[in-house]
């Protein structure tokens, strides 16, 4: 018999969701990661539990858009063209994927599972005594110019289209909710059950240690092979050799860097983003604030004002660019007024593939082995329904959603 039932490769809230779940239904569940739970990606993002956020960055506009997008100095996007032209196929793939017919296709796929997502994260919240983290105000977009708040119009029918509640405000509605914008606002809605949490990396934290504490196992170390075998997988890790019954591949943005895994074979890519943190400067918001042509949001958490977003296309190895981070605190200053110096910044890694959608399945390298990766933008949200998934998997029980639009043996474009 192998030591466990399932082994989880990566503690970011992915995959802690997924051992939290597995150990709940008594499953013996060892988790592991080099760095601790919580502090990779899951750390640093925007905060917001985005049930709304079904619209992917692969929109038609980014075609249309592109040249300005590439070389603006105002873009909230950002590609390197050292990282890019060496590696195209991503590029042309996430390019192919902004036609119309499949984006909008991928937005279905995405309210589709964003409507599990409470049931997904909600027990576990419970579970880990996180409720005091968890806050439900709402979240607000605004468009600052006529122009840009037109060509909104077709994205919120769509989601209105696939079940999300979006209420319009006026700008000064907008401005009464949320006082501290200093931003000419043409238009702003509020999708109001979407939830923030105040710390991000604090909650994975809890996750953990409640599934520590229910006698799950973590090892410190970094899986570099995962070797599938007829009745048991094998996990290399550090010095060690941990074996399961099965693996769950839930490395983030570096799944693929794990041999004998079948992550290597999926396209995947990052999309980095930037955070600036205000410390002492969160009382200027009461909920996120996301302005559309900014590409960020600004959100009032436990460590002060946050400001986080952007993409930059560059991939896994180059360091920040000062000049992503001095967009966002000039950005910043003009969505909020005159700011003082930041206290701290942060770049990581958005774990991506070029059709927006993550991988949540068997792998193609053994049935004993499951990938849980790629949530891009959303994956502080999907983290826990992608964890139940996982967890009815590894059972042999089908899930209640359709996966196929998941599946690691889809077309990614
Ligand atoms: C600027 C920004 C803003 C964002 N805002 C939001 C938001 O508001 N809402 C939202 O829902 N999402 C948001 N996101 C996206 C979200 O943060 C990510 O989708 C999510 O954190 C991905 O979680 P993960 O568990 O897959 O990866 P990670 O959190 O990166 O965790 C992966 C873990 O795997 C570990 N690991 C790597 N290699 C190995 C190995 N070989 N062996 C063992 N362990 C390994 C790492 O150490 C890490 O702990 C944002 C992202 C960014 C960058």
């Amino acid at each position: 018999m192998s030591d466990f039932d399932i082994a989880v490769i990566g503690a970011g809230i992915v995959g802690t969701s997924a051992a939290l779940w597995a150990r709940m239904r008594g499953h013996r569940v060892v988790l592991i990661d080099p760095a601790p739970p919580g502090s990779g990606t899951s750390s640093g993002n925007a905060c917001t539990l985005a049930t709304y956020a079904c619209l992917p960055v692969n929109d038609p506009s980014v075609l249309r858009d592109l040249p300005r997008l590439l070389f603006g100095r105002d873009s909230p996007l950002s590609v390197s063209w050292r990282h890019a032209l060496p590696h195209p196929g991503w590029m042309l793939a996430f390019l192919a994927n902004c036609r119309a017919a499949r984006s909008r296709r991928i937005a279905g796929h995405l309210a589709a599972l964003l409507a599990h997502a409470d049931a997904g994260l909600n027990p576990l919240i419970e579970e880990a005594g996180a409720r005091d983290l968890v806050v439900a105000r709402g979240q607000l977009t605004v468009w600052s110019t006529a122009e840009a708040a037109r060509e909104a119009e077709a994205g919120l029918a769509l989601r209105r289209s696939l079940g999300v509640v979006a209420e319009e405000l006026t700008g000064a509605e907008a401005k009464a909710l949320e006082p501290g914008l200093a931003l000419p606002v043409a238009r702003a809605v509020l999708f109001p059950e979407a939830r923030h949490v105040r710390d991000p990396e604090e909650l994975v934290r809890r996750f953990h240690a409640r599934f520590e504490a229910l006698g799950g196992v973590t090892v410190r170390a970094a899986a570099r092979e995962v070797r599938a075998m007829p009745d048991r997988v094998s996990v290399i890790a550090g010095v060690e050799r941990i074996e399961a019954a099965r693996a769950v591949i839930a490395a983030g943005a570096f799944s693929g860097r794990i041999a004998g895994a079948g992550a290597a074979r999926m396209p995947l890519g990052t999309e980095r983003g930037y955070h600036l943190l205000y410390a002492g400067e969160g009382q200027r918001l009461t909920r996120p604030v996301g302005w559309a042509e900014g590409g960020f949001y600004a959100v009032p958490m436990a460590r002060g004002l946050r400001l986080a977003g952007t993409v930059e296309i560059a991939g896994l190895d180059a360091g920040p660019d000062p000049r992503r981070l001095d967009y966002i605190a000039r950005r910043g200053a003009e969505l909020l007024g005159p700011l003082p110096a930041h206290t701290s910044s942060w770049l990581d890694f958005r774990p991506t593939l070029p059709d927006a959608l993550p991988v949540i399945g068997h792998s193609p390298a053994s049935e004993r082995i499951l990938h849980a990766f790629g949530h891009q933008h959303l994956g502080l949200t999907l983290g826990g329904i992608t964890g139940r998934i996982v967890a009815d998997l590894v059972e042999g029980r089908r899930p209640n959603l359709p996966l196929d639009a998941f599946s690691p043996a889809r077309r990614f474009y």
